[in-house]
Formats: structure tokens, sequence, C-alpha cells
């Protein structure tokens, strides 16, 4: 091939990526093709990769191989080795990662001795700043997820905002200095960097940490205008497009998440915690018992007898259910229950969990199918008609104070209406509050029975009963 058709070949596989991208996006929407959409984002990648290493040439190769396989081998180590339950941060670390790179990249095309002309020295400042943000702000909401890091009391005062601000206008200023010839790139650059760092910290640390998944949700965005931005530093279309998508469907997701807990993002980004009045918040529950008087609780045998009985059953899982790794042991209970001729779906709560999706990712792992996995809207009207519904370690998004108690901090977000249900059981290892920390008015209504214990030890007892009271055995028989 001669070498002046490369770039032409460079710039197809770019657009073959870029509508990969596209399709792939599209289906991650779906639960059914979020799978095969995002193997099909990986080979988008892939393709764009190869239009890279084609247009450099074998000399450029070393480099960029030493990168693809480094940056591979620690992105597959760590997709391997981090527990579901971790994701969150895994995506904070990604998202930084992103922002490091964007940042990385118009450093470089700024260093270059040609220089840049005005739309790359401001893509370069928009990449710059936004890359920088997103990185330490990405690292900072990693940490306090981890809980390596709390929010000290002084970053909470009033006049972090003046600083915030402060530091724009000099990352900005710095900008302006370049194209009038006021500053060299060199210290111009350092300044800015040095700025949005900063930037990113001051904006994630006050942060709570029962906010920090939407926060992290908005740096994705954030890392996608970084990508776009230095897209335009670098002449790369699949970058613009590419970085586009992201910061587009970051922000989708980041106002999905907000309607879901009911709240605004200007209270996430500039007050205080959920539920600020009912602390501890937001760090996985209390494990306290908030006062509760009329408790009643039963064995998994009577669980069992009322599955038994029953024609139709929701299972309701929650973060619990990631925490005890249930998922198996629920599909084997629901198979034994349909074996059984009783009806079987799961409702799913679209902040269910830690992580958006998380419910649907984890019961999908347990190859439920994904036609019984109902959203709130839809199963709602349909508590009335549920015989038996099971929480599985979930409690706010059960918690009927979000529709009829002004005074509860969650009031106003949307919940799946179990307490409609004629029975409830709610398993779970105490009375101990949820991830926003208020007390839950389910477990005091008469048609609720607490099941306590671990949800994967529980889910066992009850096939074991279930199979000791011979539901099934027809129907494997049978088969
Ligand atoms: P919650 O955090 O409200 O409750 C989880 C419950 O699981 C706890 O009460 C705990 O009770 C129980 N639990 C923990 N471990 C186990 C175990 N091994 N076996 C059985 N039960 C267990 O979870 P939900 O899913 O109901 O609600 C999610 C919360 O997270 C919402 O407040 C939501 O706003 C918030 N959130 C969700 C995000 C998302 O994107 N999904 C993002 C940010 C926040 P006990 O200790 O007694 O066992």
């Amino acid at each position: 091939m001669p070498a002046s058709a490369l770039p032409s070949v460079h710039l197809a596989l770019d657009l073959g990526a870029v509508l990969l991208l596209a399709l792939g996006l599209k289906g991650l929407s779906k639960v059914r093709t979020a799978r095969s959409a995002n193997g099909l984002a990986a080979v988008a990648i892939a393709v764009a990769v190869a239009g890279l290493l084609l247009e450099q040439g074998v000399a450029g190769w070393p480099w960029m191989l030493l990168g693809l396989l480094a940056g591979g081998g620690l992105g597959a180590l760590v997709a391997y080795r981090v527990p579901m339950t971790s994701m969150p941060e895994v995506v904070a670390l990604f998202n930084g990662c992103g922002g490091m790179a964007s940042l990385l990249v118009a450093l470089g095309a700024a260093a270059l001795p040609a220089g840049l002309d005005l739309l790359g020295q401001l893509s370069v400042l928009a990449s710059v700043l936004v890359g920088g943000v997103t990185f330490s702000g990405s690292l900072v909401a990693m940490a306090k997820l981890q809980e390596w890091l709390a929010t000290p009391p002084w970053m909470l005062r009033p006049q972090r905002h003046a600083v915030n601000i402060g530091l724009v206008l000099v990352a900005l200023a710095a900008g302006a200095a370049l194209p009038l010839g006021l500053l060299t790139p060199a210290p111009a650059l350092v300044v800015i960097t040095v700025a949005s760092l900063l930037l990113g910290i001051g904006l994630t640390l006050p942060i709570g940490g029962a906010d920090m998944p939407v926060v992290i949700s908005l740096l994705n965005s954030y890392s996608g205008v970084a990508a776009a931005a230095a897209g335009f530093v670098v002449g790369s279309q699949l970058l613009v497009v590419a970085g586009a998508m992201v910061g587009a469907a970051g922000l989708i997701l980041t106002q999905v998440m907000c309607t879901g807990m009911n709240r605004s993002l200007t209270s996430v980004l500039f007050g205080g915690a959920l539920g600020a009045a009912a602390a501890p918040v937001g760090e996985g529950g209390s494990g306290e018992d908030p006062g509760y008087s009329r408790i009643t609780s039963c064995s998994a045998e009577e669980c069992a007898l009322a599955l038994e009985a029953a024609e139709r059953v929701v299972f309701v899982p929650g973060y619990g259910l990631a925490v005890a790794q249930a998922q198996h042991s629920l599909k084997e209970l629901a198979r034994l229950l349909e074996s059984a001729g009783i009806q079987v779906a799961y409702g799913i709560h679209p902040v269910a969990g830690r992580m958006p999706g998380h419910m649907n990712v984890l019961l999908a792992e347990a190859d439920v199918p994904y036609e019984q996995l109902i959203e709130m809207e839809t199963i709602n009207p349909d508590f009335p008609r549920t015989d038996v519904v099971i929480v599985l370690g979930a409690n706010d998004v059960v918690n009927p104070q979000a529709k009829n108690d002004p005074s509860s901090p969650l009031y106003g977000m949307p919940v799946l209406e179990v307490d409609q249900a004629r029975s409830v059981f709610v398993v779970k290892r105490s009375l101990g509050a949820g991830y926003s920390g208020v007390r839950n008015g389910l477990f005091e209504l008469p048609q609720t029975s607490m099941v306590f214990g671990d949800a994967k030890a529980v889910l066992q007892q009850l096939t074991a009963e279930l199979r000791s009271l011979g539901v099934g055995k027809v129907a494997v028989a049978a088969g």
C-alpha cells in the first residue's frame, strides 16, 4: 500500500470505529443486548488502535504496543479481581485514567515545536482543565468510597466556593495569556494543570460519601468532555465523537441517578449529604436498631410455607444481595418455585445497590431471564395482586416513608411499593438501616415478617425447606 494511502485508511478505520461505538452505546441501553454491545465497543477501540498503528508505521509501534500491553493488562487485572460491590471505585479510577490521558495528550501536543493555532490552544486549555479536574476529582471520589479519606471540617466552610471560583479564574487567565503572548506555553500550562488538579480536589472533597456515585457519574461525563477536547487538539474525529458520546451519556446517567434518589444535582455538588439530619449517612447503613416496636420475625421454614402456597412471588433484590453474593442461590430458589408452577418476577429499582444497573448485572451473572426483571414503574401496579414479596438485602428502595412521611429524608424518592402485596418477607441480618441511614416503616407493617440472616444462607435454607416439602418434585419426575 502506498504511504500516501495510509491516512485515508486510518480515517476509514476511525469512521468504522465511531459507528461501532455508536451501535455499542445503543445496545447498552437494553439488558438483553448489553453484554454484546460492550464487546462491540471493545472491538471499536481495537479498530481505532489498528488504524493508528497502521498510520504511525513500524517505527512508532514499540511505544504504542508497550502502552497497549501495560494499560490493557492492568485494566484486565482490575476487572477480574475487583468484586461487584466495589465497581463504583473502579469506575472512578477508570474515569481518572481517562482524565489524565486527555491532560497528557494535550500537554504533549502543546509541547510540539510547530505550535498550535487558536482553536488548538483553546482545546488544550479545555482538555487540561477538564482532564485535571477529572483526574484529581476521581481519585478523591475513589478514596472516599474506599473510606481512605474523610472530609476535613474546614473543607465544608462556605468560603470553599470562593476558592474554587478563584482556581477557575486563575486557570482561565493563564489560558487567555497564552494566545495573547503574555505567557509562554510552559508556565501557562503548569499554572492551568496545577489549578485544575486543585480544583478537582476542592470540588470533590467536601461531598458526602452518600452522593459519591452521582459525582462519579458526573466525572465520567467530564472525562468524555476532556477526551473530546483532546480530540480537537490532535485532530482525531474518533476522540471528538467518542468523547462527546461519553460526555452526553454521563450527563444523562447523572440525571437518572439524581431522579432515582430524589436529589437535585446542585444539592449534590454544593450542598450537604443526603439526609443530613439522619446521621450516619451513606456509609452503607448503621447496623444500629433505630427503635422499632412492632416487629414480627419468622424462620425460613415459615417463609417457605408461604412460598409454597403462593401463586405469584416477586423478589426485590438490593445491596445486601450483592454483599452476600446470593444471586445464584436466588436463581436456584426461583427455578424451584417455577418448576412448581409458581409465577416469579424480580422488582428492580433504578438505584438498588450501589451503582446504576447493579441488580441487572448481578442477576444476569446468575442467568436470570431478562424478561423477569421488571422495572419499578411497571411492577408497582402489580404488587396488590402479588401473594408473596421477598425483599433480599434491600432497604431504602422499599421504604414506604418515601411516599407517606414528609419528615423522612427519603420523602419523594420513588420506591417499590411492596407494602401493597399480601405478604412481605424482609431478609436481612438485623434491623440496621440502609444507605440513607433512616428507619424503615415497612418492617413494622402487619403483613411484614423479618427473616433475619445472611441473604445467601436464608435463600439456601428456603430452597432446602421447599425441597423437603416436596415442591418441584412432580415436575422433576415428569421431566
Ligand atoms: P440499602 O443500602 O438501603 O440496604 C441494604 C440492606 O442490605 C441493609 O439494610 C443491610 O441490612 C442489608 N444487608 C447487607 N448485607 C447483607 C447480607 N449479607 N445479607 C442480607 N442483607 C444484607 O440498599 P438498597 O439497595 O435498598 O438501596 C440502595 C441505596 O443506595 C439507596 O439509598 C440509593 O439511593 C443508594 N445509592 C444507590 C446508587 C445506585 O446507583 N444504585 C448510587 C448511590 C446511592 P443488615 O445490615 O441488617 O443486613
